[in-house]
């Protein structure tokens, strides 16, 4: 019978141990894929699939990669979300007995990347772990990179986990199966996550061992078991130190707004819905920071607007410190643009992966805290103050380093140049011996030079025959016979030795081999120590990270000139002048018109807007939610005057892009959003909905709106901005108190129509539809018929309002309205709207329209 080879036999046995990985099993130079995964690989990175005798008849499929190219093709793999083992040589081939003992090293997955092009700088790279237990879901989240770990738990419904998680945007989920498949079936498409099992239960004694036992009470028993799921998965998949987690950061909910994930979309918070880009959206905008840890944070402070007054102010006040004060504010940019990411130079320090570069960053970040520091106590900021007495400048590590690495050390920490002269003493008889050595040779070469008269006679080096004396043929003529001893020849010249030549190199040699060794060792060593100081670093890391967000909401502010908005704590929401802080900034040329808004619980708690397309309706509501969230991140608002209430929630139905994601009808979709929103609306929360009601029969449509309208008003109290093209609904202000019809303005001259952007009281009278669909470019037949159509439509329609009437009247109220017929554009709208294409581009609502 024939079997495998040991060598496959030990890889399939390997292979057993990670089966949902791609196994890099590593072969001398290369590391090699077998067998499926083989196959899989040579697609998925475009390399040759090969074959291997392995024992049986048929060759085994294989294909691999250089070891020393690996990283870029591991990469690959990740990004396209799969997982891969690393299974490298543990012991010294020369002193194998029969196959050479592998082991896996290290599992790297989407969410456990520590390196490479996959971890933007600017966002962090969460995996998420969740479990259940007695109707509460526990989640944690954690970046590996940085060490920061999140845990918090949820009560009731899915739907809740979904938004937590949809808030860390994870690369990789885990968790307990089932729980997985529910989720799976309830995520419809926006969260593009690949789902992975642990294998491994929970590892309380991993958990126990890992933070201290206060730190480990204060969390509720389901969060915990999700933090101690999460590091076994890490443990299981790194098999190696994660001394960087230091500190579990448990949190309510509670203390931060609540969107669920189209919200989040919709508002374009973090990337723009259309490109998915981050230009475009309000991280873009606010993001003035100068140092990838303050980048990450916004991202997150942006992820999670505060509902603490408190906490709010605090950041507020900073900002408003920093707004005012432009020289603080500008050499604290300055300071803080010389520090480098701290979090994940602590992370690579105690993972074992820092080089000397990584520690000279180190302190190049640390020379810079005792400034930053200072201007923070001295601003006049108390947030500022207390933010500058919490940072430890660890002069004590900066010391360290300082002492021992060199100014300019190489990428490598195995060829020696990482140590000063002066750190270690043995280093330095070393390095004179090697240096002696080498001051000899030099003496050598021009004694001989001199001696034989030949001016081009060179002694060289090269790692096969060490050093050497070369004299070129056209001067061997003048050389002494046996002077050397022939060493090579090459094409026109001899090298040669001289016994004492080789003695000199031997101690050269074995100084260089000694010193690269020692180096390496006081390299490690140096590192060790710094990793036992990880957690002080990372709260120096947070500190600066604050810094940063606070001075760059202030610059923002002041480049846009935000106002700082009052949180009243009461219902009302009162903005004067209001703008869309990103549609204003991309306008860039100050044509951005401001609106004002009053909602109050008897007055305006409800805002009915109707107007036509391309009016500026939704940029006007989302404006709402914008204003709302930034107060609640502690950054300044652009309104000349806002005071706003602490919004618990946010929930917006806006837009179509998105709905076709899931697969489901647009209607539904809206329908089940705003199910949504009745369960989980409070009367601190803000409503959003774009066109109620569309996407049904005009009847229904208009039906379930009035519905949904009067449910919100009635019963939940939350603020509401509704849009709608059922002009019909204005009548509800009559019966609704708390209810106002808002339209946007629009200025008609003939027939041509010019959009103001204003908001003004009353409801608007027609939509527009056609004048949209012309302005458009839709060829003049399809936009005369359609007028045409709109004429008999509606004269039908009052006809049937009236049936006393003759049935000659259809005729007759057909001649009534016989008045649009079409025309070049006014100039005034032309200026509105240059070419039709762009309208095209400026809204999607048009298209949709037609
Ligand atoms: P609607 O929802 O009424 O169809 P949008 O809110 O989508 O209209 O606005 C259409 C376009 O008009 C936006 O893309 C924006 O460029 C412009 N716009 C909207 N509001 C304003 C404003 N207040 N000032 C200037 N331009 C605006």
């Amino acid at each position: 019978m024939t079997k495998y080879t040991p060598m496959i036999e030990q890889y399939l046995s390997i292979k057993a141990q990670a089966e949902d990985a791609f196994l890099l099993f590593r072969l001398g130079d290369f590391y090699e894929m077998f067998f499926e995964d083989a196959i899989k690989a040579s697609q998925e990175l475009e390399i040759t699939l090969t074959g291997r005798e392995g024992g049986m008849e048929e060759r085994i499929p294989m294909c691999g990669v250089p070891y020393h190219s690996a990283e870029s093709y591991i990469t690959r793999l990740i990004e396209k979300g799969y997982k891969v083992a690393i299974c490298e040589q543990v012991e010294d081939p020369a002193e194998a007995k029969g196959p050479v003992r592998r082991e896996i090293v290290r599992i790297v997955t989407p969410g456990t990347v520590m390196d490479g092009k996959t971890l933007g700088e600017t966002k962090n790279n969460f995996l998420v772990c969740v479990t259940s237990a007695d109707d509460q879901y526990g989640l944690a989240a954690c970046d590996l990179s940085t060490g920061e770990l999140f845990v918090t738990k949820t009560e009731d419904t899915l739907e809740q986990l979904v938004d937590e998680i949809n808030v860390y945007a994870p690369s990789e989920l885990i968790g307990q199966p089932e729980l997985l498949d529910k989720l799976q079936s309830s995520m419809s498409g926006w969260l593009t996550t690949k789902l992975f099992t642990a294998r491994s239960g929970m590892d309380e004694v991993l958990f126990e061992s890992q933070f201290p036992e206060e730190e480990r009470q204060a969390i509720p028993s389901v969060s915990r078991d999700a933090a101690s799921l999460l590091l076994s998965y890490l443990n299981e998949t790194q098999k190696r130190s994660l001394s960087h987690i230091t500190h579990i950061e448990a949190y309510d909910r509670q203390q931060h707004m609540t969107m669920d994930p189209f919200t989040r979309r919709n508002l374009e918070l973090t990337e723009t819905v259309r490109e998915r880009s981050k230009k475009g959206s309000l991280l873009w905008l606010l993001d003035r920071t100068v140092t990838s840890m303050g980048a990450r944070l916004l991202r997150r402070w942006i992820d999670k607007p505060l509902t603490s007054r408190d906490a709010i102010e605090q950041r507020l006040e900073a900002v408003d410190c920093l707004y005012n004060g432009l020289i603080v504010r500008e050499e604290l940019r300055q300071q803080l643009k010389e520090v480098y990411d701290l979090q994940r130079l602590v992370g690579r320090i105690s993972y074992g992966s820092a080089n000397a570069r990584d520690l000279l960053a180190l302190k190049l970040s640390l020379m810079q805290v005792p400034s930053v520091r200072q201007l923070c106590i001295s601003s006049g900021s108390a947030t500022l103050r207390t933010l500058g007495e919490t940072m430890d400048d660890c002069g004590d590590i900066l010391q360290w380093i300082g002492d021992a690495i060199a100014e300019e050390p190489p990428v490598s920490v195995r060829e020696g140049g990482l140590i000063k002269a002066g750190f270690h003493g043995r280093l330095d008889q070393l390095r004179e011996a090697s240096t002696n050595g080498k001051k000899w040779i030099a003496e050598l070469e021009r004694q001989e030079r001199e001696a034989t008269g030949i001016r081009s006679l060179k002694i060289g080096y090269n790692k096969i025959f060490g050093y050497y004396i070369e004299v070129t043929r056209s001067n061997l003529g003048s050389l002494p016979e046996n002077r050397y001893e022939r060493k090579q020849t090459l094409a026109n010249a001899e090298r040669f030795v001289t016994p004492e030549l080789k003695e000199k190199e031997a101690l050269i040699l074995e100084a260089e081999e000694k010193m690269v060794d020692l180096e390496y060792n006081l390299f490690i060593e140096l590192r060790n120590k710094l990793a036992g100081e990880v957690k002080r670093l990372q709260l120096l890391a947070e500190t600066i990270a604050t810094a940063d967000v606070l001075q760059s909401f202030a610059a923002v502010s002041a480049a846009y000139r935000y106002r700082k908005p009052e949180l009243s704590g009461q219902y009302e929401l009162n903005v004067e002048d209001g703008r869309h802080p990103v549609v204003e900034a991309i306008l860039k040329d100050g044509s951005f018109i401001a609106n004002d808004t009053q909602m109050a619980a008897d007055d305006g708690r409800v805002l009915l807007i109707t107007g036509p397309n391309m009016a500026g309706k939704s940029t006007y509501m989302r404006q709402v939610a914008m204003i709302c969230i930034m107060a609640q991140i502690g950054c300044f608002v652009p309104a000349e005057r806002a005071v706003v209430p602490i919004v618990d929630r946010i929930f917006t139905r806006i837009g179509a892009a998105d709905d076709l994601v899931g697969g489901q009808s647009t209607f539904m979709v809206e329908m089940m959003d705003i199910r949504t929103m009745t369960a989980k609306a409070t009367s601190h929360s803000l409503v959003i909905i774009d066109e109620l009601g569309r996407g049904t029969s005009t009847a229904e449509g208009m039906a379930i709106a009035q519905a949904v309208i009067e449910y919100l008003h009635d019963r939940i109290g939350c603020k509401t901005l509704v849009s709608t093209h059922f002009h019909e609904l204005a009548h509800l202000e009559e019966t609704m108190p708390a209810l106002r019809n808002h339209c946007m303005a629009v200025k008609e001259s003939g027939q041509d129509v010019t959009f103001l952007r204003k908001m003004i009281r009353g409801a608007a009278s027609t939509s527009y539809g056609i004048y949209c669909a012309r302005v458009a470019g839709l060829p003049d037949s399809i936009i005369d018929r359609a007028y045409d159509l709109l004429n008999r439509f509606e004269a039908i329609s009052s006809v049937l309002q009236s049936p006393g009437e003759a049935a000659a009247s259809v005729e007759e109220a057909l001649r009534q309205n016989e008045t649009k017929p079409s025309s070049p554009l006014s100039a005034a709208v032309q200026a509105e709207f240059p070419q039709p294409d762009r309208v095209m581009e400026v809204s999607p609502i048009v298209q949709l329209s037609l």
